[in-house]
């Protein structure tokens, strides 16, 4: 029998998230993000459940031309573009469009003729530092794309570094939107700003594209529960108990002995370790779900192995169910109690963790 240890991906969630992300965006067109394997859920598999989004986006090249052989024939984006010259042809073939967000990229299209035509995404640095030109070198390399022959449509991007905080902050969303859309004045191709928790948070601010990631997964970046929005958690990861111990006041549990018991109790042993990508740094105290009832983590997570206080499931024995996270316990929950955020948890499964596919 394999270790009992599942990652179940519910692709009528991811449906039904998509359909909310669409209802939320008022008209605009939806890029499903689906970079990092589709934030763990499998690329091919989120193809399958976003066969309703406008495009998919992402930012592994070689992950887009598998989309394009399975079969996908709508727009795909790479967010961060390309990295050299030898990429340029291979977005052509395939028809990815691109990301062109630094001078490095706008050199490297002037540089050469090309075999064919592109659809460029021009992206705005309007406050977070990351990717982008500024504000205002802005209108001129969209002129200098615009002198390009093979250069098809411009559109016009920005990404928010603080959509899911209140105004109160270095870098108010309002604000970043406002520096590009005054930069953007005079151009018009199509707009893209909005990343889930705008989409959630503020879906006034969705203009002629959303590009919606964490929240077609089920889970959210902002203050709210991923369910208050009605968005459902497409994977839940669950295992078994593998052992029980009934421990004394004193008796210590796990590697360092972490966890000390200040009275009788019962621990369950789980099937899930930091190498399935369970977070290592999670406390004591971090939810988990044992036959259905919330208890904790106590001890270290190991490798292989995590432990549970069973106090509050006295009919919990080997091979209880157990779930990290998913179906009765938000993601959000568990990262927030971790110290980290539900995409990561979700993008760090690990592959020894056998996946089960609903539809
Ligand atoms: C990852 C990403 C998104 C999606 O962000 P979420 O917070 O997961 O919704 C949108 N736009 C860009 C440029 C991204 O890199």
């Amino acid at each position: 029998m394999p270790r009992p240890l599942f990652a179940t991906i519910n692709l009528d969630a991811m449906r039904s998230n998509l359909a909310l992300a669409r209802r939320q965006a008022r008209g605009a067109k939806v890029w499903a993000v689906v970079k990092a394997n589709a934030y763990g859920h499998g690329l091919q598999r989120a193809m399958r459940a976003f066969a309703d989004a406008d495009g998919l986006a992402l930012v592994e090249l070689d992950a887009a031309v598998k989309l394009r052989e399975w079969g996908w024939t709508k727009p795909i984006l790479l967010l961060e573009g390309f990295f050299e010259p030898a990429d340029l042809p291979v977005a052509m073939k395939h028809q990815l469009q691109i990301a062109i967000h630094s001078a490095e990229q706008l050199a490297m299209l002037e540089a050469g003729s090309m075999p064919g035509t592109l659809d460029v995404h021009l992206k705005m640095n309007t406050g977070m530092n990351r990717l982008g030109f500024k504000p205002e070198a802005f209108q001129a390399a969209h002129a200098r794309l615009r002198a390009l022959p093979f250069i098809r449509n411009i559109s016009l991007a920005t990404h928010f570094a603080n959509a899911e905080v209140d105004a109160d902050n270095p870098v108010p969303m309002k604000e970043q939107a406002g520096r590009f859309h005054a930069a953007c004045d005079g151009l018009t191709g199509e707009r893209s700003l909005s990343n889930s928790a705008a989409c959630l948070l503020h879906p006034e601010m969705a203009a002629d594209w959303i590009r919606p990631g964490v929240m077609l997964y089920g889970a959210t970046p902002g203050a709210r529960t991923a369910a208050a929005f009605g968005l459902r958690p497409a994977m839940t990861l669950s295992s078994a108990l593998i052992g029980v111990q009934e421990i004394a006041a004193g008796d210590a549990v796990g590697y360092g002995s972490a966890f000390v018991a200040d009275q009788s109790m019962r621990i369950g042993v789980v099937a899930c370790g930091y190498a399935d990508g369970y977070p290592r740094h999670a406390p004591a105290g971090t939810p988990v779900l044992v036959d259905g009832i919330r208890t904790r983590i106590v001890g270290r997570v190991s490798m292989d192995m995590l432990t549970v206080d069973l106090t509050p499931v006295p009919q919990a024995r080997v091979g209880s169910t157990v779930i990290l996270w998913g179906e009765g316990l938000p993601i959000d929950d568990v990262a927030q109690a971790a110290g980290t955020i539900g995409y990561e948890l979700m993008c760090g499964v690990m592959p020894r963790v056998q996946v089960i596919e609903r539809s």
